[in-house]
């Protein structure tokens, strides 16, 4: 059986591959959804064309980072700290989500997504409370076509009433997930969102990583996002017992100190930054200026979409303005003026491209428009006023274009966008089941007579003695096989 081609036809390709560069006018072979050859002119005849004329041609962006499933209740938190998001949405919204309200929540937000011109993402999924809900977060982002990197999360949302007997069932039902989705290769693949290290027994997390391990699972673990606990550290004591690795990504690590960073470094960890939830949640300065100190490729993340927006050029604008702003503030305080921004808008677009891909262990299938890759790519340009005049092409991607902006959308080799229409979905339906589905959350919310957000007084307090509970347990572990505390 022939191949089925397609040829993306005279656009501004950016491969986002240094060895191949740029093409002002540039054509793209794809077939059978990998890309074939990148070329200033492809003599091609017997393909599907897809005219990029006056568009630029660029690799689909990266999330490392994302709880899609709060899709449904998008900006509920534009007013909360990150102990207004604990208690009211890990705790208040999470209880009242169906089954069904995740596979639609993910379904949503990844139709999302892949509109704003992203087509991967990890999906960092913690609302499995009971196994018909874990289905449902799979179902979710495999309805919706994108290409995603699936961690499953082991969160107890209703402490004292869990649907599981306890968290041994809880990595039972990591692996039934595991069996049930991920034998065979496709645009899934499987990963675990590791519960915040001290917020559970020590003895739990190593299950959660073993389990990771076993399966060859991508690692996701928030971390370092708060100041003056030992909740989500927990870096020096995994490093002690010799339990960090390249397959973990790292989401925030704000509050870590340069040993922490080291040991990342030196274990090849993968660093996530969110900068709009970490700006206005209070989670401390974005970390672009660590990651270069200590080697470490930043990629980015839209993290609590019920807060910001699923669209990751917002995160990419605000990453640069705040990566250059940890440079040239310390010349402006020492009473001059900087020679040079220091960093491109095209290093910035790596972020999401390149290293996010690396990040999730990918990086030899997607992240840039290199012959052998698979196809996902986004057309970016059409009629607005803020993609003319285009004078320079990654100053275009990064300070002017929108979600609208991005016209077609190729995943795998399929379009899934087409001149700013999505081709395999009902929108009308699927925002007005959006909207129904968020009314009966928040209606359920409201009959159990919670108030959000509703964060008791001296919260942190309590989980604070707790987790210093947890975190000895991790001390002690190290001890008892003989390692240096
Ligand atoms: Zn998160």
């Amino acid at each position: 059986m022939s191949a089925h081609r397609t040829v993306v036809r005279n656009g501004h390709v950016l491969t986002m591959d240094p060895a191949l560069g740029d093409f002002p006018a540039g054509d793209v072979l794809i077939e059978d959804g990998e890309i074939t050859a990148v070329a200033p002119s492809l003599p091609v005849t017997d393909a599907e064309v897809i005219d990029a004329t006056g568009h630029l041609v660029v690799p689909g962006m990266i999330d490392t980072h994302r709880h899609t499933w709060q899709s449904l209740v998008r900006g509920i938190c534009g007013d909360w700290t990150l102990a207004d998001y604990y208690y009211g949405i890990r705790l208040g919204i999470s209880p009242n989500y169906t089954a069904d309200d995740v596979r639609l929540g993910n379904l949503y937000g990844a139709v999302d997504a892949l509109s704003a011109g992203v087509t991967t993402l990890l999906d960092f999924s913690h609302c499995n409370n009971t196994p018909d809900h874990s289905d449902g977060a799979v179902n979710g982002l495999q309805e919706a076509g994108i290409r995603a990197a699936f961690c499953y999360g082991f969160f107890e949302s209703s402490p004292g009433q869990s649907k599981f007997g306890g968290h041994a069932d809880r990595v039972a039902d990591f692996h039934r997930i595991a069996d049930k989705y991920f034998a065979a290769d496709g645009l899934l693949t499987l990963g675990v969102s590791l519960s915040e290290l001290f917020g559970l027994p020590w003895a739990d997390t190593a299950a959660e990583l073993a389990a990771a391990r076993e399966r060859e699972a991508l690692l996701v673990n928030h971390a370092g996002c708060i100041f003056g606990s030992v909740l989500c550290a927990g870096i020096t004591e995994m490093d002690t017992l010799g339990l960090l690795g390249p397959d973990m990504v790292h989401v925030h690590c704000n509050a870590f100190d340069d040993s922490e960073w080291d040991a990342i470094a030196r274990s090849g960890g993968k660093v996530s930054i969110s900068v709009e939830t970490e700006l206005n949640m209070g989670f401390g300065r974005p970390v672009f200026d660590r990651c270069a100190r200590h080697g470490i490729k930043p990629t980015l993340s839209a993290d609590v979409v019920s807060l910001n927006s699923g669209d990751l050029w917002h995160e990419l604008r605000f990453g640069l303005g705040c990566a250059r702003a940890d440079r040239l503030v310390p010349i402006n305080l020492g009473g001059a003026m900087p020679d040079s921004v220091q960093i491109t808008a095209r290093e910035a677009f790596d972020w999401c491209t390149v290293n996010a891909a690396d990040a999730l262990g990918l990086g030899d299938r997607i992240g840039s428009l290199t012959p052998g890759k698979r196809a996902d790519l986004l057309l970016i340009g059409g009629p607005a006023l803020e993609q003319h005049p285009r004078v320079d092409p990654y100053a275009t991607l990064v300070y002017q274009t929108t979600a609208a902006d991005v016209r077609t959308v190729l995943i795998d080799g399929q379009v899934r966008k087409r001149d700013g229409v999505l081709t395999s979905v009902d929108l009308p339906a699927l925002t007005s089941a959006a909207d129904a589905a968020s009314d009966r959350i928040l209606g359920r919310v409201r009959a159990a007579g919670r108030a959000l957000p509703g964060t008791p007084p001296n919260a942190w307090a309590g989980i604070e003695t707790t987790a210093r509970e947890f975190h000895e347990q991790a001390v002690q572990a190290g001890k008892n096989r003989g390692l240096p505390s």
